[in-house]
């Protein structure tokens, strides 16, 4: 008990954007990704395939996603595989892509940096650095990302508490970045019946103990396509501020994730229904 308050009052201290008492609770911190504000009234809708696998492919499910009205592009060029022998990405021909899709379309993008050999090649084309769950303690990286000025995507570690995931923003906070947006995207838990268990008690608690916008994936955090759209209208309720999906223009043959990835049609439905929830809970989308 007495560590678990130490530790409260160690984060209390240390965390300078955070909330430090009930009654600072007034101003949250806005994330910026271009023209796009996170934390803000709306809810922002991140959507784009697990991985960028070709043109035809990136471009046809940005050009749908942002007619449902999605904000902002996600896609992975690097990716964090469980199997080396699975596809890793394309690389830096991904970032090219993704970089002239957000030019055509308007969308920003965000895009996954797993290592700090990769952050001066990532920031030269994404506008957001997503830093995954497998990095979340990767303190060096964290630091790397925290001396950039890009704003920055942390997803919670899949075994990470929220205290350890806080003070995991503050190695970024404490470099001077303060575009931090924190996302729950489900932990490890004895359940198996799911990919994790997504963990929507982790919005109202990051939003209690800091000031940093919220948002949740549901694609990882469920691992299954048909409950996705549950899920992200369970966290707009909860008051996240924003949610990332998974879409794919035929998840079929998508060569990452394609179990959890949304259909473009599927999307655009669930888009309107995340409306009604948003302005239930006196927010809006789009
Ligand atoms: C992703 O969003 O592409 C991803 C790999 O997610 P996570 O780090 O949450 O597993
Ligand atoms: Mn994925």
């Amino acid at each position: 008990m007495e560590t678990k308050i130490d530790c409260d009052q160690e984060i209390m201290e240390c965390l300078a954007p955070m909330k430090t008492n009930e009654s600072t609770i007034t101003n949250p911190l806005q994330v910026k990704v271009k023209d796009i504000i996170i934390g803000g009234h709306e809810v922002v809708v991140i959507a784009g395939p697990c991985a960028v696998e070709s043109m035809q492919q990136l471009t046809e499910t940005a050009v749908s996603v942002r007619e449902s009205n999605a904000k902002i592009l996600r896609g992975g060029a690097f990716k964090p595989r469980s199997s080396p022998y699975s596809f890793q990405g394309l690389g830096e021909e991904g970032l090219k892509m993704l970089s002239e899709i957000s030019k055509k379309t308007g969308m920003p993008v965000v895009t996954e940096v797993m290592d700090t050999r990769q952050i001066e090649v990532v920031s030269k084309y994404a506008d957001m650095l997503q830093v995954g769950s497998r990095n979340m303690q990767n303190y060096p990286l964290l630091k790397e990302v925290g001396m950039t000025r890009k704003p920055v995507l942390l997803k919670r570690g899949m075994m990470a508490t929220i205290e350890e995931f806080l003070l995991a923003a503050e190695y970024i906070l404490n470099q001077g970045n303060d575009q931090v947006v924190l996302c729950e995207r489900g932990i490890r838990t004895f359940e198996t019946s799911t990919r994790n268990t997504l963990d929507l008690s982790a919005v109202p608690m990051l939003k209690h103990r800091s000031q940093l916008p919220v948002i949740v994936d549901p694609s990882h955090g469920t691992g299954l396509r048909w409950m996705v759209p549950s899920m992200a209208k369970a966290a707009v309720a909860a008051g996240a501020d924003g949610l990332i999906m998974e879409v794919h223009y035929h998840p079929e043959i998508a060569l990452c994730d394609g179990q959890q990835s949304l259909s473009l049609t599927e999307f655009a439905q669930l888009m309107s229904d995340l409306k009604k929830i948003a302005q239930a809970v006196g927010r809006d989308m789009f």
